[in-house]
C-alpha cells in the first residue's frame, strides 16, 4: 500500500529535483478547505494549491460542470473547431474585467503562458522592444516570464541567458524602504538612463506582489503608472494571476486602485484547479497580432472553460468577494494577537482580502528575516494537520490563501493549530 514515505521515495527516483515538493504529504482526497493524505491524515488547507481553489476543493458546481463537459467532449482545439464554452467565457471575462473599454480575450493553459502572450501582444501593438517589470516580482517559469521575474534564486539559477530588452524598476514597498516617490523616481531614471520611453512596449506589474511576499502596490502608484503609460503610449499589464477571482476582495485587484489595465493576465483561481489561463485586454491592443499568432493546442480547453464558467457563477452566487474580505479580517485580527504575544519572532502582518501574510523575523527586527524558523513552522504545521506555504524574497513570509468558501469554524481550528505551534517553540 502506498504511504507518504514510500511515495516520496518513488518520486525522488523519477521526478527531477527541480520540481521539488514542500511536504512529503500525498493527497488522496479533498473537500472544500480540507485534504486527506494517503496515510489517512486530515489537513486544513491554508494554501489551496497556491491560490487556485478559491471556490474550495471539489466545489459540487465546478465538478458537475466538468463532468458534463467530459461527457460531451474533452478536446477539439480552439484553433481548429471552437466551441460555445470558450465564447461564453470570453463574453463573461471581457465584461467583468475592470474598465469600460471594449475588450477581447485569448485563452492559454498556464499563468506563465498568459504573461508570455501579453508581451507578444504589447510588442505587436506598439512595434517597440522594451519591457519593464519590477524588483521582487514573479511572473512564472518560462524564459520570458523568468526574465521579467525579479527574484533570482531558485527560479533563475542556471537558466540564462534570458531574453534581452527587459528592465527592472523599484517596486514601491515601504517595508523595504522604497516609498511611492522613490519608485516613481526609479522609473523616470530608468527612462533616462536605460531605455527611452518611446522604445518601451509594456510595463508589467502585480497589483499585490505574490511570490515576492504579499506587498500591495499602493493605489496612488498604480494611478500614476496608468497616467505615465497613457502619456508615453506604453501598454500597462496587470498580472492578476495570483490576485484575481475574488482573492483580494474584488473580482480583480486592479479595481481597488480604480485603474483600467490595458491587458490583464488571469490563471490560478480562474477555474478552481483546471489548467486554463487568459489574457483579457483592450480590443485594439488584443487584435494587433495576426490570426494564428496566438494560442496553442490546449489553450482554452473546453473542460477548463466549463470549470471557469462554473467558478464565476459560484463567486457571484456565494458572494466570495465579500467572503475574502471577511476572511482577511478574521485572519488579521487573530494573527495580530499572535504577533503581540510573540513580537520577537513575528513581524508585520498584512493582507489584501484573503491574501494574508505574516513575516517571521529575528530579535523582533523587521530587517532580520527568519527563514529557518519559517521552514520549521511550515514543517510543524504539517504534523499538526495544517497546510501552510512560504513566500518572500528571503522565504520568511507565511502566506495564507484559504479557500474563499472556508467556514469560520475551520479558520479558527487552523489558527488554533498555528497558535499551538508557536507556544511549542
Ligand atoms: N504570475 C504570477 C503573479 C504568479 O503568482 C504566478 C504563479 O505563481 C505566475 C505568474 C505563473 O503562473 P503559472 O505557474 O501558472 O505558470
Amino acid at each position: 500500500m502506498s504511504t507518504n514515505q514510500s511515495l516520496q521515495t518513488r518520486k525522488d527516483k523519477v521526478i527531477a529535483r527541480g520540481q521539488g515538493n514542500v511536504y512529503p504529504v500525498y493527497i488522496e482526497r479533498a473537500d472544500n478547505a480540507e485534504v486527506w493524505d494517503v496515510d489517512g491524515n486530515r489537513y486544513i488547507d491554508f494554501a489551496t494549491g497556491i491560490a487556485v481553489c478559491n471556490t474550495g476543493h471539489n466545489h459540487p458546481k465546478v465538478t458537475q460542470a466538468v463532468k458534463a463537459q467530459l461527457d460531451d467532449f474533452s478536446h477539439t482545439c480552439l484553433m481548429i473547431n471552437p466551441y460555445e464554452e470558450a465564447v461564453e467565457l470570453a463574453e463573461k471575462l471581457t465584461t467583468l474585467a475592470p474598465g469600460a473599454s471594449e475588450k477581447k480575450a485569448i485563452f492559454v493553459t498556464t499563468g506563465a503562458e498568459a504573461v508570455e502572450n501579453c508581451i507578444k501582444i504589447a510588442r505587436a501593438y506598439t512595434g517597440r522592444r522594451g519591457i519593464i517589470a519590477f524588483n521582487g516580482g514573479f511572473h512564472g517559469r518560462t524564459n520570458m516570464a523568468l526574465a521579467l521575474t525579479g527574484k533570482v534564486a531558485p527560479y533563475k539559477v542556471g537558466f540564462g541567458p534570458f531574453p534581452s530588452d527587459v528592465y527592472h524598476a523599484p517596486f514601491p514597498n515601504e517595508a523595504h524602504n522604497v516609498s511611492v516617490e522613490d519608485a516613481m523616481h526609479g522609473l523616470e531614471t530608468l527612462f533616462k538612463v536605460d531605455i527611452a520611453p518611446q522604445d518601451v512596449a509594456a510595463i508589467i506589474i502585480e497589483p499585490v506582489q505574490g511570490e515576492g511576499g504579499f506587498y500591495p502596490a499602493p493605489a496612488p502608484f498604480m494611478r500614476w503608472l496608468r497616467q505615465r503609460c497613457d502619456a508615453l503610449g506604453i501598454v500597462l499589464i496587470c498580472d492578476e494571476i495570483q490576485t484575481g477571482f475574488a482573492r483580494t476582495g474584488t473580482l480583480f485587484c486592479s479595481e481597488q486602485s480604480a485603474i483600467e489595465p490595458d491587458l490583464i493576465t488571469m490563471a490560478k483561481g480562474i477555474a478552481g484547479g483546471f489548467p486554463i489561463a487568459a489574457v483579457v485586454g483592450k480590443k485594439a491592443i488584443m487584435d494587433a497580432p495576426l490570426p494564428g499568432g496566438l494560442g496553442g493546442t490546449y489553450g482554452g480547453s473546453p473542460v477548463g472553460c466549463a470549470a471557469a464558467l462554473a467558478v464565476l457563477e459560484v463567486i457571484e452566487q456565494e458572494q466570495l468577494c465579500l467572503s475574502a474580505r471577511r476572511i482577511g479580517a478574521i485572519f488579521t485580527e487573530s494573527l495580530t494577537r499572535l504577533q503581540q504575544r510573540y513580537p520577537e519572532v513575528i513581524g508585520e502582518i498584512r493582507s489584501v482580502g484573503a491574501m494574508i501574510a505574516m513575516e517571521l523575523v529575528e530579535d523582533g527586527q523587521a530587517n532580520k528575516p527568519n527563514t529557518t524558523l519559517t521552514q520549521a513552522i511550515i514543517g510543524k504545521a504539517a504534523q499538526h494537520g495544517l497546510i501552510l506555504l512560504a513566500c518572500g524574497y528571503y522565504g520568511n513570509v507565511i502566506r495564507f490563501l484559504p479557500a474563499l468558501t472556508i467556514s469560520d469554524a475551520l479558520i479558527n481550528e487552523g489558527l488554533t493549530k498555528l497558535e499551538a505551534i508557536f507556544s511549542d517553540l
